[in-house]
Parts: structure tokens; C-alpha cells; sequence
């Protein structure tokens, strides 16, 4: 993805990690055009209509209508989007001189704070020059994607304590590297960094391909060495870690209790990070979230740790830096029980593509393209939930959750986080939900700023008229 200009997938929905991980990077994506053929083998894809794309040919795609079209389509830069990222230039057009008005006037009279999503530093400073106020959230499961991807493949695979601490070992140091490069990008703004939530098998060998590998080695049909101790050593151990249901299974805080030391190295590569950056005259504001908590107790166990590693950290450096720490609620039980939840959390941060996903009971990944088509036509809803909240189900655990958080903790500090924080009518209802702020992708920073304005001017006039 990192070398790709535009990604075009077969499978997947709006938010289902690859395409978060695109938008993210502000890269043009098409996701879930399931009447694609793709021949993995042949390096080819057919569409509807018998078309045959192979690789190495060129192929457009628009990101916005989702069309893709044969051959080289010519494009032109946005002259909104240069504008965000180099500001107004005295001689900008007469649409860059009104988006320029509309934005200061939407940011004079928004409530809510807009932060963005992202990784890296860089996506960070784009954040920051599209009018971020601070990250809420970097997941930091795609720091370890990539060349990465195989040291958390040793810890998850571990067989004892000395081969689990040393992949540990060797993460932490990346990690600091990470956490100092965006610290350092938002300097002076909070920075709300999530503990490794990644769905088991993004990051194991695809348990198929590893037992036909197997398979043929042993029945000597394999390549010559194609399957070593290793790999059957690694058969067993997918095996045993495969679930049929990842996105339900040993993800999030389950996964950081269940690991012993997989938390406490980030967050000692947060502490350090954050002491690295005060010694380098900044001012880090790092904010530590837990995600896919259900039940306060999950919350307390890691809270402890986080705490514990914090202090260590604070007295080796001699530097001591304020860290909220707080919790995703993306799982319907968080919502429910927020209160008590709230006793744990400094802050809640809604995961609404989880709450949606697991609301609704459909997942985020499989069933966009498979029915939602049919789901519109009949009426179920007018656009898809992973796009814009559904206000009467999943919105209504986020007023409940708002209200029953609060009242634990009234000064409890309330933004949301999901793919939903970037769409303009989701973007009312927070606003009309009481949250402090959204996240959202750097692109749609702009989109969320003026959306929150509107919605503030909205609720104003909505006031005169009723005292009338
Ligand atoms: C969410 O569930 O809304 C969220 C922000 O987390 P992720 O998309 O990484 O699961
Ligand atoms: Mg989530």
C-alpha cells in the first residue's frame, strides 16, 4: 500500500482496515468491488464484461464515485486541497478566497474540537496543516505492518518467556522511534495514542497457504526445502491460534492481558518518548487509550500496568509528563455500562465502526458488498451505517454512554474516533450528542471542521426561532 498511487480491492467495506489504512494515508481507494475477478496466480483480474487487467497495465480510479476505468486518466491537482496544505496564496481563485472565508467562519463558531487520525509524523504534520487540534488516535498495530509484521508474528508465536521478551526488545525501540516522531509533529497538542488492537490474523501466515506448503513437503511435492521445522512449527501454532471470528476474537485489551508485556512496552516507549521530547524543550501531551474494553475490570487490570510502567519511567527519567488514560467504547457492553466504566477512564473515545459492526451484528469487512445494495433498496436504511451513523440504534448507545459517563465523571473528556468522525451528518449528531471533539483522517479534517461549524450555526438558529 505504501508503494501503491491508488488501491483497488475486491473484498472489504468502507471501513474495514484497509481501507482506513488508505484514507489515512490519503491515498485514492476503491474497496469491496466484489464482481472483480482476481487471479492471484495469473496476476490478473477480470471484470463484469470479460475486461482483463494484468499487472503491469494502468488503470484509473476514482475514489469518490468509485468508477474505474481502463487506461490513463489525466487529473489535475485540487486547488482546495494546495490550499490546506500550502495555505492561501495572494493570487488564489475566487473558490480558494471562499473556502478560506468559510473555514475561519465555521472554526469562529464550532463547538467541537476536530483532532485527526493517523500513524506516522507525517500524516501528522498534514493533520496539523489541514487545522487538526491533536491526534485522537494512532493505532499503532500499523506501526507493525510491513518488514514489522514478523516480530509480531514472534510474540504472538512465542513459546516461553526469553523468546517473548526478546520480540518485545526489539519492538520497543521502534516503537520510541514512532511515538518521538509524532509527539514531536503535534507538539503542545494531545496526542491520544491506542494500544495494539490488531485482529490475530492480520498478522499470522494465512493458515491455508501454510498447510498446502506443508502438505506438499511432506508428500515430497513441495519445491525442494519448501517447508522447514519452522514453517510445521508455525502450522501448529496457527492452528491453534486460528478463529473463525478475529474481529470477535483475542483482539484489543484481551490480547494486552493475555500477553504478558506487550502493553507495558508501549507504554514504556510512550514514557520515554514523551521524556525525550520535554528534554528536547517540547511539550508532549501523550493520552494512553485502551481499546476494545467491555467490562470495567479490563480496565482496571491494564490501567495498573499502565501506571505502574508510567512511574518507572517518570522516576528513571526524572521527568514527570502528564498521560491521561482512557479507553475506547466500541464494544455495545462498554456503552452500556459506561459508568462504571467511567471510574477507570479519563477519557472515552467511541470506536463507532466496531459499535456499528458489532450493533448491528455485521461485519464491517464481509457485508457491504455482499447486501447492503438490496438493504437500500428495501428501505432497511438509506445509506450504509459504517458510513454515516445510525442515529436511532448505535447513536443512541452513544447518547446513553455520554450521559451515564458524565455522571460518574462529569469532567470525563468525550471524542469519537471511527470512520464516522469524517462524515458530515455523523459529525451533527456528535456535535448534538455533546462529545468534546472528532477524529478523523487528515483529509477530512477540512470536512469535519465545517461540519461541526454548520452544526453549531444550525443549533443557534434553531434556538432564536424557538424562543420567538
Ligand atoms: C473503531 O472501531 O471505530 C476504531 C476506531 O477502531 P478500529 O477501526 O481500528 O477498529
Ligand atoms: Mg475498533
Amino acid at each position: 500500500m505504501i508503494a501503491a498511487q491508488g488501491i483497488l480491492t475486491s473484498r472489504g467495506g468502507k471501513t474495514s482496515h484497509a481501507a482506513v489504512v488508505a484514507r489515512g494515508m490519503g491515498k485514492t481507494c476503491v474497496c469491496g468491488a466484489d464482481e472483480l475477478e482476481v487471479d492471484l496466480a495469473g496476476r490478473k483480474f477480470t471484470a463484469p464484461g470479460g475486461v482483463t487487467v494484468s499487472e503491469g497495465d494502468v488503470i484509473s480510479i476514482d475514489g469518490t464515485s468509485g468508477v474505474v476505468y481502463e487506461g490513463e486518466v489525466p487529473v489535475v491537482a485540487s486547488p482546495v486541497v494546495e490550499y490546506f496544505e500550502h495555505g492561501r496564496a495572494g493570487d488564489a481563485d475566487e473558490l480558494v478566497v471562499a473556502v478560506d472565508k468559510l473555514m475561519r467562519h465555521a472554526d469562529a463558531e464550532r463547538r467541537l474540537g476536530v483532532r485527526a487520525n493517523s500513524d506516522t509524523g507525517e500524516d501528522s504534520a498534514r493533520a496539523v496543516r489541514f487545522g487538526a487540534q491533536g491526534i485522537g488516535l494512532t493505532r499503532t498495530e500499523h506501526m507493525f505492518l510491513g518488514e514489522r509484521r514478523q516480530l509480531v508474528e514472534r510474540l504472538i508465536l512465542a513459546s516461553g518467556d526469553d523468546e517473548r521478551q526478546a520480540a518485545l526488545d526489539a519492538l520497543e525501540p521502534l516503537q520510541r522511534g514512532d511515538f518521538t516522531e509524532i509527539l514531536e509533529a503535534m507538539d503542545g497538542k494531545p496526542v491520544t495514542i491506542r494500544l495494539i488492537d490488531p485482529p490475530l490474523h492480520e498478522f499470522l501466515p494465512d493458515l491455508t497457504e501454510l498447510s498446502v506448503k506443508v502438505a506438499l513437503a511432506e508428500n515430497g511435492a513441495g519445491e525442494p526445502g519448501g517447508a522447514s521445522d519452522k514453517d510445521r512449527k508455525l502450522l501448529e501454532a496457527v492452528r491453534r491460534l486460528h478463529e473463525q471470528n478475529p474481529m470477535l476474537g483475542l483482539r484489543g485489551v484481551r490480547l494486552g492481558l493475555v500477553i504478558p508485556g506487550l502493553f507495558a512496552m508501549q507504554v514504556r516507549a510512550i514514557a520515554h518518548a514523551a521524556a525525550d521530547r520535554v528534554k528536547a524543550g517540547g511539550d508532549p501531551q501523550p493520552e494512553i487509550m485502551v481499546p476494545l474494553v467491555g467490562a470495567v475490570q479490563e480496565l482496571e487490570a491494564a490501567r495498573e500496568e499502565i501506571e505502574q510502567v508510567l512511574a518507572d519511567v517518570w522516576k528513571e527519567t526524572g521527568s514527570e509528563v502528564k498521560t491521561l488514560i482512557g479507553t475506547m467504547i466500541e464494544v455495545p457492553r462498554a456503552a452500556m455500562t459506561a459508568g462504571q466504566i467511567a471510574q477507570a477512564a479519563q477519557f472515552f473515545s467511541f470506536g463507532t465502526n466496531d459499535l456499528t459492526q458489532m450493533g448491528w451484528g455485521f461485519s464491517r469487512d464481509d457485508v457491504e458488498g455482499a447486501f447492503f445494495s438490496r438493504y437500500i433498496d428495501l428501505g432497511v436504511f438509506g445509506v450504509s451505517p459504517f458510513e454515516t451513523l445510525d442515529p436511532d440504534g448505535i447513536g443512541r448507545m452513544v447518547k446513553i454512554a455520554v450521559k451515564e459517563g458524565r455522571e460518574t465523571r462529569p469532567d470525563l473528556k468525550i471524542g469519537v474516533c471511527g470512520e464516522h468522525g469524517g462524515d458530515p451528518d455523523s459529525v451533527h449528531f456528535f456535535h448534538g450528542a455533546g462529545l468534546d471533539y472528532v477524529s478523523c483522517s487528515p483529509f477530512r479534517v477540512p470536512v469535519a471542521r465545517l461540519e461541526a461549524g454548520r452544526a453549531a450555526v444550525l443549533e443557534a438558529a434553531a434556538g432564536s426561532s424557538d424562543s420567538r
